[in-house]
């Protein structure tokens, strides 16, 4: 298990994020984001709306997975 925080997957927060792979981390994020918006904060806006950008520019989105993956790899099991 490795834990990433929301500003690090390009988000305002410091928000932890767990899993076991860059995946899963990526996908906790997605629901903070989702969900954080949903209450009314408007200073994940930006983030969510990027997110979703990603799943729809496979290219540019791509780029960030694959930093994402990396930055994940490197960092320590908890
Ligand atoms: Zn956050």
């Amino acid at each position: 298990m490795k834990t990433m925080t929301c500003k690090q997957l390009g988000g305002p927060c410091g928000f932890a994020l767990h899993g076991n792979t860059a995946d899963e981390v990526i996908k906790a994020q997605d629901k903070h984001l989702n969900d954080i918006v949903a209450t009314g904060d408007d200073t994940h806006e930006s983030a969510l709306k990027e997110m979703k950008g990603r799943w729809r520019r496979p290219v540019s989105g791509m780029t960030w997975y694959r930093k994402t993956k990396r930055d994940f790899a490197a960092l320590p099991e908890d």
